[in-house]
């Protein structure tokens, strides 16, 4: 494990680079490096930047450093949130279509639904409306979600069957349906 913690502090200042989760990158033009040694890290940044960077030393090279760091670090954020948000609205997605199928209505609903969500979240939380927005729920998504969510549940049970010394099958829609409901977990994890 020694060994792939390679990266040293002083390339920071040396040549403008930082460690992200095991990847060295370059905080100038955000190039990542494949093999992080130094000459590799060295030469990067004497071809690319070294002729514009070089006029900064000193306390200013470090103060250069931290601000592109900052920066850096914001963006991050900035995507790692855009991503959890558009998870969310597949969860949403999910959990509004499994409910349009235990009910029993047609996919089409899932349109209504989200016209409802749309304008519930104009008056209660505007500044979110756009993820709101990202909750597919066409008649097709719905149908898809259905079909992933029924594949789902299906492995489940066939997971389970296995340690199934003797069962009995009870014919019965309704009674199949809260019987797996009940036994199996709610299958919209992804
Ligand atoms: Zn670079």
């Amino acid at each position: 494990m020694e060994e792939k913690r390679v990266f040293q502090d002083k390339w920071e200042n040396l040549y403008f680079f930082t460690e992200v989760k095991d990847k060295i990158q370059c905080l100038i033009c955000q190039q990542t490096i494949a093999v992080p040694k130094e000459y590799n890290v060295r030469r990067h940044y004497d071809t690319m930047h070294r002729e514009k960077y070089d006029a900064f030393t000193g306390k200013i090279r470090e103060e250069k450093v931290q601000q592109l760091k900052a920066a850096f670090a914001k963006q991050r954020n900035l995507f790692s949130g855009i991503n959890k948000s558009s998870e969310d609205s597949v969860r949403a997605s999910f959990v509004i279509s499994e409910m349009i199928a235990k009910s029993s209505r047609p996919f089409t609903e899932g349109l209504f639904i989200k016209e409802c969500l749309m304008k519930a979240s104009e008056i209660l939380c505007p500044d979110r409306k756009k993820v709101f927005e990202g909750i597919s729920l066409s008649a097709n998504k719905v149908a898809c979600r259905i079909t992933d969510l029924a594949d789902n549940v299906q492995k489940q049970l066939i997971q389970m069957a296995k340690d199934f010394e003797v069962f009995s099958i009870a014919l019965g829609l309704e009674m199949f349906c809260n019987k797996v409901s009940q036994s199996l977990n709610s299958p919209n994890e992804f």
